[in-house]
């Protein structure tokens, strides 16, 4: 006989009756392994089944909540290919809805006339008639109503809703009372935090607003308190590790090669990064430049520095598409100057990958250009001397902390075009040391920026067509669209009384759009890029613009960071109001980067008001990048300066994702989360006093192939 295995929150999703290997590959899909795995994944939002609208007043496109008395008799229908039907009437004062359930003869006794319940679900039209498939329906007490919301999880094949309700409950149900509290008491007392069990369970069945906002600020504080730890720790151990010097020898062989001649702003920078490199404590500098401000060629700088000193050289750019333009860019460069260098991408076919890998440990590749990839296992550097980030926004501070630890006597630079603002700079980043660029280089004009609303389409599609014919090509940004349905509550529009006003005009999918704007213009090539396309057509998408074949490429923000195409004149931004004010203003920093006179044109969707439409327009007479960093801050909380994985896909830092923290969080919880982690690190640098605490924040920072690869 087998012994019984204790279940703990590591066990595999398979101890969970009904759960068997081809579910658990489902799970897999949705980064879920283990039963603590299932209690992380959080709801991605909530029927609110709190608001009761009269049939009359259901709202055309969603679901909602109606209460009504059952009028008839349910009647069981067989139809001939045996499935049933029940069907019945049901009213309220403001109409009478038809209701049929499939295939579900028991519920025949459940629905007995004069009985009263909460139907939820679509509620059509049919002339002054109303009817509802299949609702979820609940008994209806008054004075006892049954729960307000439902999470609703983000699905995958061969997994439905209730299945994962159902399979979290059970792994609540099988961990109660294993739940260990990562954060200290004194912490949750002094900022009024609620416990991690309680915290969980109510994330998932939440007794009601007020318990789930609490649920919610507890959870957003402790990914912030980790974080925090893991960089203030990073820092603590890298202020103590010893670097190889590097000295600067001859850079002019680089810059002779360039057909421009360094800004004076570019000059400085390069001047403080070799300072740094030629010290024996590791550099930790990060370079703040609005886009296009020349970046690239301090980076190259650094690099070339370590390559003549015997070193290796690393650049780490956040999307395969950047990072491809870098090698493009820089490799032939490099090569001339008889260094090795070499791309590594996750798309990189197995057999290249393992050379490259190879090439590195040995060292016989001085420069390597790829994506995160470059921080999985098995990525090991003969010497590194420099390694650089580029837009590393993107990327998030807790990479940045990997690839410290990675790289600990590496010299590392990180890049950005989002300048941080000072409160948060901190936070992020453990405090780098900053160069900043702050002039352009000469000839660059500034974009003219306009915000419009859906009035304007017309105007927008004829300057569209200007710009085409006049032989430039248009960039058209959609958001990456999300699933949701109509009557779902995201987190963030839940407050402790209920939902929170808050607007959702329809939003243009970069998909439709593109075929849209594709039969507006049917004699010009229009090109569609999104996140979730294989990377080779992304690739080829991005090649055909490059090379002029398209005009009009409508994409996600995969293009935000980093791409290069001179011949860009137009920058036309859909549902604007949905983006911050920074990312808005780095996608602006795509155009104007040849001679064509550029424009940047921010349509707000339908629906907008004029209050989002006068958030735009600061950005029409705005080009400081840290103005419109802070005034970010302000509005929109630290969410945005957090890292966003490509195409707004699960937030992830590494093994740290924040999965809440934009779920409506402040900058207030962020500083105090900061200040209690430093606080408590003074007391206790090494967390003895803290198993929990330490474990949680070891897994954060871990490095997790399964995600990398
Ligand atoms: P970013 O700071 O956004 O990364 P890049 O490094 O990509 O900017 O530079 C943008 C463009 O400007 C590139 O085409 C680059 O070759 C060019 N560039 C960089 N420095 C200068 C300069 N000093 N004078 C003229 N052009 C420059
Ligand atoms: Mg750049």
């Amino acid at each position: 006989m087998k012994a019984p295995v204790k279940i703990t929150k590591d066990s595999p999703v398979t101890v969970l009756p009904g759960v068997g290997e081809v579910k658990a590959k489902a799970y897999a899909k949705l980064g879920v392994f283990t039963l603590s795995d299932l209690l992380f994944y959080y709801p991605r939002a909530y029927e609110d089944r709190s608001t009761i609208y009269p049939l009359a007043a259901s709202p055309a496109d969603g679901k909602c909540a109606v209460v009504l008395v059952v009028g008839s008799e349910p009647k069981l229908v067989r139809l001939r290919s045996r499935k049933t039907f029940l069907k019945f009437r049901a009213f309220d004062e403001s109409g009478t809805c038809e209701i049929t359930y499939f295939n579900q003869d028991y519920l025949k006794s459940v629905f007995s006339v004069g009985s009263i319940f909460r139907f939820y679900g679509k509620v059509e039209r049919a002339g002054k008639k109303y009817a509802m498939s299949s609702p979820a329906a609940e008994p209806w007490v008054e004075e006892a109503p049954p729960p307000p919301l439902y999470a609703v999880y983000k699905k995958t094949d061969g997994l439905t809703q209730k299945q994962i309700q159902k399979d979290v409950a059970a792994a609540m149900e099988l961990l109660f009372g294993e739940t260990v509290d990562p954060l200290p008491e004194e912490i949750r007392e002094k900022r009024g935090l609620c416990d991690k069990a309680f915290a969980l369970a109510q994330i998932h069945r939440p007794d009601g607003f007020e318990s789930l906002n609490r649920a919610k600020n507890r959870l957003i504080y402790e990914e912030f308190f980790l974080f925090s730890l893991g960089i203030a720790t990073t820092r603590l151990a890298e202020e103590k590790s010893y670097a190889f010097p590097l000295k600067r020898q001859n850079l002019s062989l680089l810059f002779s090669r360039l057909p421009f001649a360094l800004t004076a702003s570019q000059k400085t920078a390069i001047s403080e990064i070799c300072a740094d490199l030629a010290k024996e404590t590791p550099m930790r500098r990060m370079l703040v430049g609005d886009v296009g401000s020349g970046k690239t060629v301090c980076a190259a700088a650094a690099m070339l520095c370590a390559l003549q000193n015997g070193r290796q050289a690393v650049l780490m750019a956040p999307t395969e598409i950047l990072a491809r333009q870098h090698f493009l860019d820089l490799s032939p460069l490099f090569e001339a100057l008889g260094y090795k260098t070499a791309l590594l991408l996750g798309a990189t076919p197995a057999a290249e990958k393992r050379k490259i890998r190879e090439g590195l440990s040995i060292g016989a590749i001085g420069l390597v250009i790829g994506t995160h990839v470059l921080l999985s296992e098995g990525v090991e550097f003969f010497a590194p001397g420099v390694v650089v980030t580029d837009e590393q926004h993107r990327f998030g501070a807790a990479q940045r902390a990997q690839l410290s630890e990675k790289n600990q006597s590496a010299h590392l630079l990180v890049m950005s075009a989002t300048p941080i603002p000072r409160s948060l700079a901190l936070t992020l980043y453990g405090d780098l040391d900053v160069s900043r660029l702050t002039e352009l280089p000469p000839g660059r004009q500034r974009v003219d920026t306009y915000a419009v609303d859906e009035t304007f389409r017309e105007r927008v599609n004829t300057f569209i067509e200007k710009q085409v014919a006049d032989g430039g090509q248009v960039f058209v940004i959609c958001p990456s669209v999300e699933e949701r349905e109509g009557g779902e509550l995201s987190l963030s529009e839940i407050g402790a009384f209920g939902p929170e006003p808050f607007e959702r005009p329809p939003m243009k999918a970069a998909v439709t759009h593109a075929k849209e704007l594709a039969e507006r213009f049917p004699d010009v090539g229009v090109a569609c890029l999104h996140g979730r396309m294989k990377s080779k057509e992304k690739e080829a998408v991005m090649a055909a613009f490059v090379s002029g074949e398209t005009k009009i490429l409508v994409s996600t923000t995969v293009v935000e960071v980093g791409v290069n195409i001179p011949n860009a004149s137009l920058m036309l931004i859909e549902n604007a109001e949905r983006f911050g004010l920074s990312q808005l203003h780095q996608l602006r920093g795509r155009v104007g980067r040849g001679n064509r006179k550029s424009y940047c044109i921010l349509a707000a969707g339908q629906g907008s008001s004029e209050k989002a439409l006068g958030r735009l327009r600061v950005l029409a007479t705005t080009y400081d990048g840290y103005a419109i960093a802070e005034a970010d801050l302000r509005e929109r909380g630290p969410g945005d300066f957090l890292a966003v994985s490509e195409d707004g896909g699960v937030r992830q830092s590494g093994g740290l994702s924040f999965r809440l923290a934009d779920a409506g969080s402040d900058l207030s919880t962020l500083l105090d989360a900061t200040a209690d982690a430093k606080e408590l690190l003074q007391q206790d640098a090494a967390l003895s006093g803290y198993p929990a605490l330490k474990e949680e924040l070891q897994k954060a920072f871990t490095i997790k192939t399964g995600y990398i690869s």
